[in-house]
């Protein structure tokens, strides 16, 4: 992800380093392409217009085009905002005393929320947790055995009430976890393919029974534009404190991943690469940055 985006943000670099003390013009020009570049990219428009104004603000003053190199002062800019836009520090998960901690998880289905349910619980476990999954999508026919299935190659176990409302599973889970002391409960929700009515209130009831410490969004990196629609349906109705990314090892565009940040004004804690149990990382905005910009 993100190939062609660097390549276009290391050509406009390029471009710049030929020239030595840098114009108006030449600013102006690299901005355009930085532009483009976002936009086809798929990164929100607001974003890219918020982004570009402030970057090209910072680059143009004396004191960077005069410098003794100038390009390489308007690449630091670029990872600045870049980093900026992303989120600027590392925010971790945080846990309450409460025991179990309840995680709920978020989003459209297809998302990635049940893979990311089973990541998180394999990454708990890691920690030295004990976590239980919930199997609360009782929509989707394969979606309680999908998570029992990944819940049984991790060694997490897997709460399922089959035939039981969404919202008795939830609290049945809760109860489970205290019986057999395990310290945090990982929900797995429904998500439709669109914003749907009743999904959303199913998610509103089940946050409301089960109270989370934590809600967690699980946001597709290959989301275009609609990001925002989506994200701020989510954030009205179930609210969520933090996102996980995923499919960010996906040969898509990566729009959603780098507008999601100032879109919800939450941060990225995670990002999902791939489909096996290991691939959850925490989200370091610098070092995204850093990478994109190669
Ligand atoms: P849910 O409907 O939100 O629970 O979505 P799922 O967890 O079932 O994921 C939908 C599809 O995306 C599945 O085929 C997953 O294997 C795949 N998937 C989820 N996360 C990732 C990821 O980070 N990378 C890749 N390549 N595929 C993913």
């Amino acid at each position: 992800m993100f190939d062609s985006l660097s390549d276009r943000l290391n050509d406009t670099f390029d471009r710049l380093r030929g020239k030595g003390k840098l114009t108006e013009a030449d600013i102006t020009s690299a901005m355009r392409d930085i532009r483009m570049a976002l936009l086809e990219a798929d990164v929100n428009f607001k974003v890219v217009k918020e982004f570009v104004a402030k970057t090209k603000e910072r680059c143009m003053t004396a004191e960077v085009m005069e410098s003794l190199s100038p390009a390489q002062n308007v690449v630091k800019i670029v990872l600045d905002e870049l980093t900026e836009m992303l989120g600027s520090t590392e925010s971790k998960l945080v846990f309450s005393n409460r025991i179990p901690n309840v995680i709920m998880l978020v989003g459209l289905q297809g998302s990635g929320k049940t893979t990311a349910a089973v990541k998180l619980a394999y990454l708990l476990k890691k920690q030295g947790r004990s976590p239980l999954l919930v199997a609360c999508d009782v929509y989707r026919p394969a979606a309680a055995d999908q998570l029992a299935t990944l819940g049984g190659e991790i060694g997490v176990p897997v709460f399922r009430g089959d035939g039981a409302h969404p919202v008795d599973i939830a609290k049945g889970a809760i109860q489970e976890a205290v019986d057999h002391l395990r310290d945090v409960v990982i929900v797995d929700t429904a998500g439709r393919l669109q914003i749907d009515e009743q999904m959303m209130q199913e998610a509103v009831y089940i946050k409301k029974a089960v109270k989370p410490d934590q809600v967690l969004m699980v946001v597709d990196a290959m989301t275009g534009q609609d990001i925002v629609n989506v994200v701020s349906t989510f954030a009205e109705r179930t609210d969520f404190d933090g996102v996980i990314i995923s499919k960010l090892d996906g040969d898509a565009r990566g729009g959603g991943a780098l507008s999601v940040r100032q879109v919800t004004g939450k941060p990225i804690k995670f990002v999902s690469m791939g489909e096996k149990p290991d691939s959850l990382e925490p989200f370091y905005p610098d070092r995204m940055a850093k990478r994109i910009l190669g």
